[in-house]
């Protein structure tokens, strides 16, 4: 750091947000768009459309405008990119059937200067080291959102596990706790389920970390209930969703959850929970898609008895309440509040004109790509970012590595209202430099999570 540089930073950090107001304003706009002066013509051709755009491009993209909005010099860009360590670890597994696979398993972790790394473990054929890059920099972004003393991480293994006996997935989460043990831990990194993973896998890498390390509940969380779990963490990220919905609905004198109609793509965890706990504060939820198919009823779905249908191993889509359609007309349906909650990279410029609702929830990680939410602004269209949106995931966890430390369990109440308290305050943080700086959602929501990280690596010092 040249001399000067740091005092310079020290003085962003002390004037840029909550001076947000006298803050001179950007063109919002244009902002995406100039994101793309300075790369190579290949990479431009390339972002032209944007497709086959990588989730970490599109997540540095995102960044990179907040970063320009603060307008923090290069050097300290570079260092709030950049992920601070990447393993790599091969997985080898005997079959029941005798056959020998190999599966690559990944751990990054990206920026831990507000507290221990954290961050959740997929399972899926398209996990790759890029993909869990971009998403280890969500969750960074993610816990500075909600002020948690977290920081950020992600994990994955390349494996479906529709491809796998209970057994075969048990000994591939032995295999990856034992290659990543040395960089995971309750004060250095901490997992947690993502997509295809669930507190039976937490349960199964809580027992292998603590043979190889001693009883470390709070190594991960996302446990079972009954072993060192929180009451309330399964529903917390939909409930989250809920949460977050109730806030931008209010802020935006849009009316409440219980006049408007919710479309929801992907009934898994955050899908299924966010859709209840819509429903109960009266919502409508008009209709839901998975990977086998869509259904829907203009009446509002039953969704407990959709989960009832599905717990009994039934596909979605043979749901006999409701009237179907094929998965990929979901985004399309007409709604107020639409909630991507499964994979990412599903809203894009193709079909991002053909959205018919007034507010996007992004409850999955980076469900909205940059020329998409390009459109979504033009079209006047709100999107609520996922490091906000879906941060009740991480908040829970946190309560849940609290009640580890603590060796005692909170009631289900006192963690729903705790969420709630969070939910409700990071919107508020995120809304006043929207509304102070005229910036969309997500660029200030971004601008409020560098603020923090760059805080704290300030006045931690570089030595
Ligand atoms: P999950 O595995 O429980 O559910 C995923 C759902 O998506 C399933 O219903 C699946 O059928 C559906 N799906 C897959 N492909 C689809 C397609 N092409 N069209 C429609 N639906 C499709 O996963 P989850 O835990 O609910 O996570 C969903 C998203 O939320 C992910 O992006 C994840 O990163 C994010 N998220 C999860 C948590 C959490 O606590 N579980 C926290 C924060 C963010």
């Amino acid at each position: 750091w040249a001399q000067g540089e740091e005092n310079n930073m020290l003085r962003i950090v002390a004037s840029s947000l909550f001076r947000a107001a006298q803050a001179h304003q950007r063109c919002v706009g244009r902002g995406l768009n100039a994101l793309f002066i300075g790369q190579d013509h290949a990479t431009q051709q390339h972002h032209h459309g944007l497709r086959g755009i990588s989730h970490a491009e599109a997540t540095n993209m995102y960044v990179r405008e907040a970063l320009n909005e603060l307008k923090y010099p290069e050097r300290m860009q570079k260092m709030l990119i950049t992920p601070a360590r990447e393993m790599s670890v091969e997985l080898v597994l005997h079959k029941e059937n005798g056959d020998i696979e190999v599966y690559n398993g990944y751990r990054v972790q990206h920026n831990n200067s507000r507290g221990p790394f954290k961050g959740g473990l997929r399972y899926h054929p398209d996990v790759d080291i890029d993909d869990v890059r971009s998403l280890a920099s969500l969750m960074t972004w993610k816990t500075a959102v909600m002020d948690i003393p977290f920081g950020g991480a992600k994990g994955g293994v390349t494996v479906d596990p529709k491809n796998l006996t209970e057994r075969e997935l048990e000994k591939l989460t032995r295999k990856l706790v034992v290659a990543i043990k040395e960089i995971i831990g309750v004060y250095e990194d901490i997992p947690a389920p993502d997509m295809n993973t669930d507190a039976r896998v937490m349960a199964w890498f809580f027992d292998e970390y603590s043979k190889l390390k001693g009883f470390s509940p709070g190594a991960v969380t996302g446990k079972p209930v009954y072993l060192h779990g929180s009451l309330g963490r399964e529903s917390a990220t939909g409930r989250g969703v809920a949460y977050a919905t109730r806030e931008i609905l209010k802020a935006s004198k849009l009316g409440k959850v219980a006049d408007k109609t919710f479309a929801i793509q992907g009934f898994g965890n955050v899908g299924a929970w966010a859709g209840e706990i819509l429903t109960e504060m009266g919502g409508r939820v008009v209709a839901v898609s998975d990977a086998t198919g869509c259904v829907h009823d203009e009446k509002g779905l039953n969704i407990k008895a959709l989960r009832a249908h599905m717990s009994k191993g039934s596909k979605l889509a043979d749901f006999p309440e409701a009237d179907k359609a094929p998965a990929n007309t979901l985004l399309e349906t007409p709604c107020d509040v639409l909630i991507p909650a499964a994979l990412g990279g599903v809203i894009t410029a193709e079909n991002a004109g053909k959205l018919q609702c007034r507010v996007v929830v992004e409850a999955a990680n980076a469900p909205v790509m940059p020329d998409g939410d390009q459109v979504l602004r033009d079209r006047d269209i709100i999107v609520l970012p996922d490091i906000y949106a879906n941060g009740g995931g991480v908040t829970v966890s946190f309560f849940e590595w609290v009640q580890n430390l603590q060796n005692f369990k909170w009631e289900e109440a006192d963690v729903n209202r705790r969420l709630d308290r969070k939910m409700t305050d990071a919107f508020q943080g995120v809304w006043d430099i929207h509304q102070a700086r005229k910036i969309p959602l997500r660029t200030a929501a971004f601008a409020l999570a560098l603020e923090r990280v760059t805080q704290a690596e300030v006045h931690r010092g570089f030595d």
